[in-house]
């Protein structure tokens, strides 16, 4: 059977150009960074997915001040397999970064170009290879009058640029009846180029902020105060002790393969040389494997921050601006182990389990309990200027959606 999809798929790549220039047309960029959201995007989208063979679509508008039409649309669309209390859903989102300097685009960002293989255009790889990979497997299943064997659904969500709080967050939170509790999730918006990563988890997010309160004075009589940047500089060092402490290392992650400790942004203190500053303000950006919990992380650092206060004599603040436990998906799951097997049936290279970095979409699902996939077979063009898709990766994983589509039972 899957011999009569993959040969119906390579029939549809004007239809993969004719899908991602009409998308690129819509700039659906979050009315939260000027833009003006993904309704004109949705409404193109509404339009093509009501005349396929889909069983139900629908809209799980999440209410949003800032947007036209005061909502932001996630659209549903199902295909019933012959079990439908079960459902195999590919996520993909309509939203798009801003094309950032039209200097370094050599064509419009929101004028879809093809030249050979690829189609430029702002949103044509994130996410809309990953949308047009989805649509076309069951594209391919309705053109051919078969129905898998569970139901197939496209998930189409807003705003998974800025934090999915209109988006899969929303949905998950709110309409979390949407889903069924034994619902597998495909969500091609993360790979390589060879096609061989199957992303099943990701490090527990933890950014930290530090305030070390000292005392200001004049640079030139320092005994008169007490040095914050110093006592901060020491903290940052210290910190250091982090990869000593937590330092088991997770082959799923490699190349960085164990938790990472990281400080990054420093805040201004003082703007002037003679003058010592009372407070300094840094963050630590932590990756932490899922073996551990930021809690435990976090006790650490109270140690730490502790022993800087009494060697100092100064006061420091920590605060979480993100603190996120992230639950692998298990590498049995079934839906990982029909991905690696469609994936390689497709492409016949060697794909394999592997677990990123943290910060995707993936989390909000695999916390839920849901086993989720992050798969595509891409250039890694997201989010830069002249970004592109390939019209050959789309056909491919479309076809590796198909195969999976019919093996998920
Ligand atoms: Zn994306």
């Amino acid at each position: 059977m899957e011999k009569e999809l993959f040969k119906k798929i390579d029939t549809y790549k004007q239809t993969v150009i004719d899908l991602q220039t009409n998308m690129i047309a819509c700039p659906a960029v979050s009315p939260h960074q000027g833009g003006k959201g993904e309704n004109a995007k949705a409404a193109y989208l509404l339009s093509v997915l009501k005349k396929m063979k889909f069983d139900e679509v629908y809209v799980i508008n999440i209410k949003d001040s800032k947007a036209q039409d005061g909502v932001r649309p996630n659209i549903v669309a199902k295909y019933y397999g012959e079990n439908k209390q079960k459902t195999l859903w590919v996520m993909a989102h309509m939203d798009v970064v801003p094309p950032g300097d039209l200097a370094l685009w050599k064509t419009d960002p929101f004028k879809a170009v093809v030249k050979g293989d690829k189609i430029y255009g702002r949103g044509s790889e994130d996410n809309q290879q990953g949308l047009v990979s989805g649509l076309l497997a069951v594209k391919a299943m309705m053109d051919c009058n078969v129905r898998p064997p569970c139901t197939y659904a496209l998930l189409l969500n807003a705003d998974e640029e800025i934090g999915s709080t209109y988006g899969i967050d929303a949905i998950l939170k709110k309409h979390g009846k949407t889903f069924g509790k034994n619902d597998a999730f495909l969500v091609p918006d993360g790979g390589n180029p060879e096609g061989t990563m199957v992303e099943i988890a990701e490090k527990n997010m933890l950014w930290v902020k530090f305030t070390v309160f000292g005392r200001q004075t004049h640079a030139s009589t320092p005994h008169s105060g007490n040095n914050a940047h110093r006592a901060s500089a020491h903290l940052v060092v210290k910190l250091g002790d982090l990869y000593k402490k937590f330092n088991k290392k997770d082959k799923l992650f490699a190349p960085e393969s164990t938790s990472t400790f990281e400080p990054t942004k420093r805040e201004a203190n003082v703007p002037n040389v003679n003058t010592i500053p009372g407070t300094d303000v840094f963050y630590l950006d932590c990756r932490v494997l899922p073996c551990y919990k930021n809690a435990d992380v976090l006790a650490e650092i109270a140690k730490i921050a502790k022993s800087i206060e009494k060697q100092f004599k100064v006061k420091v603040k920590v605060e979480t601006p993100i603190n996120e436990n992230s639950k692998p998906t298990d590498k049995n799951a079934a839906v990982v182990k029909l991905t690696q097997a469609a994936v390689k049936a497709v492409y016949k290279n060697a794909p394999r389990p592997m677990g990123v970095g943290g910060g995707t979409v993936g989390a909000y699902l695999r916390n839920q309990g849901y086993p989720a996939v992050v798969y595509s077979k891409l250039d890694d063009m997201a989010h830069q200027p002249n970004e592109y898709s390939s019209i050959k990766n789309t056909l491919g994983d479309a076809k590796v959606f198909a195969l999976i589509a019919l093996n998920f039972k």
